[in-house]
């Protein structure tokens, strides 16, 4: 079942569908369409260009800082076709959480400098938050910022930082006191990653990937005026970003697009000479995880389209999220499943491209990569706030325990 739209929006979701076809390069697009975890900077910020000079990339920004305040009807179509057009999402650190939460927080001379180079895809954020020590408990924190004069003086490391590799400035959670309670005393900075003292070494994942960095603060002087929101009170503000954050995380529109790759190549993938979606036990493992799907999808139209909209999401988010990266990590497993003895050869790097070459040819693209995501996506149900700590926010909010 796909909700019918007002006319208008209808009209809309063809206008989006029509401009990424006509301006996503197939360079790109068939990176997406791989299920690529490693897309180049390059790629990701030439595309959040034509999204903004469209006026698409801050969509939901107020509309005086270049938003677009569309209903979420529309927000959730724009959503649905980046998706399944195999588009890359806007830059999703700098708009998605810094800009509204300088937006929010912020002052005056902080937007004016800040958010036409986010906007623009300028420069590009990471988010500094974890550490080796701190993760679920991240009020823990202990990345040390001291005040000298006008300046913070950072010391310590953040880790898991995606993309740091390529980003040119970071917003982090930093410790500048130590008396209070854990929650106190918590600032965010924001700060250019080539201040002198900031060195970054790669995390490579299990698949080989290098998406994610520990990061290390040696005497790093940051201006007081990076300061966002109060000193001491970025507590607050880190709960408002990691909000943002949690939004958006069932992640339907994608996993449609997965699925449907899937399916694509159960098709193509024969066994014994015939195609494995013939294969009545493997297409009855698709059609369960696609009735899942539908049913999530429906759930989430649900609580989005309920009065208030996505603004009034409380421990809903929490159930998109958990129900949302099962389902995700649910369809790689089949994808995996699929390819068989052939998924063990791609995930060895130097015969990856042997494998890809085995591939029917319109199943490049469409196989090669997928047992590296089957092991990437194992990250969603542990960031943006872990699957187990999803369940003991709705054991609290909604079932009261
Ligand atoms: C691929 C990837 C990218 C990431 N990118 C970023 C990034 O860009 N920036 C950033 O700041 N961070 C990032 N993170 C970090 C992410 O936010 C943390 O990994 C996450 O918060 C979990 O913290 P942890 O790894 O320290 O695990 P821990 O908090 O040590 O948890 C370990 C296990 O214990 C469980 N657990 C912990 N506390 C509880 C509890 N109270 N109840 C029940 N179970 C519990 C957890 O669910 C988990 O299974 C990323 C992580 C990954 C894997």
């Amino acid at each position: 079942m796909e909700l019918k739209f007002d006319a208008d929006v209808e009209s809309f979701r063809a206008e989006v569908s029509t401009f990424i076809r006509e301006n996503l390069p197939d360079s790109i697009a068939s990176k997406v369409a791989a299920e690529r975890m490693d897309l180049p900077r390059e790629d990701q910020q030439f595309w959040h260009k034509k999204l903004n000079k469209k006026g698409w990339a801050c969509h939901h920004w107020p509309s005086e800082y270049g938003g677009q305040d569309w209903s979420d009807a529309k927000s959730y179509v724009f959503e649905r076709e980046i998706a399944l057009n195999n588009a890359p999402r806007p830059l999703t650190f700098g708009v998605g959480m810094l800009g509204p939460t300088i937006i929010e927080y912020g002052t005056e001379d902080q937007k004016q400098r800040f958010l036409p180079s986010i906007a623009n895809g300028d420069i590009l954020w990471c988010q500094g938050f974890s550490e080796p020590n701190s993760g679920s408990d991240l009020a823990s924190l202990q990345c040390k910022a001291e005040l000298d004069g006008d300046e913070y003086v950072l010391n310590g490391t953040k880790t898991w930082t995606t993309d740091g590799h390529f980003s040119d400035w970071m917003f982090g959670l930093f410790r500048t006191d130590n008396t209070g309670k854990k929650q106190h005393g918590i600032t965010v900075l924001l700060f250019d990653l080539k201040s002198a003292g900031v060195t970054m070494t790669p995390i490579i994942t299990y698949e080989g990937i290098h998406e994610v960095n520990q990061v290390f603060f040696d005497n790093v002087r940051v201006p007081v005026e990076n300061c966002l929101g109060e000193h001491d009170k970025g507590w607050g503000v880190a709960k408002y970003m990691l909000g943002l954050e949690r939004f958006g995380t069932a992640e339907v529109s994608r996993s449609m697009a997965s699925l449907s790759r899937l399916k694509k190549m159960a098709k193509n993938i024969a066994v014994d000479g015939q195609p494995l979606i013939s294969d009545t036990a493997f297409s009855a493992k698709i059609a369960e995880a696609e009735i899942e799907l539908r049913a999530l999808g429906i759930t989430e139209q649900r609580f989005l389209f309920q009065p208030g909209g996505a603004d009034a999401l409380g421990a809903e988010a929490s159930m998109l999220k958990v129900r949302g990266t099962e389902i995700q990590q649910r369809i790689y497993e089949l994808m995996v499943e699929a390819l068989g003895y052939e998924a063990c050869i791609a995930l060895s790097s130097d015969k990856y491209d042997t494998a890809a070459a085995r591939m029917p040819a319109d199943m490049y693209g469409g196989a090669a990569h997928m047992t590296r995501a089957y092991f990437n996506f194992r990250k969603t149900s542990i960031y943006s706030g872990s699957n187990e700590i999803q369940k003991g926010i709705i054991a609290k909010a909604v079932l009261g325990l």
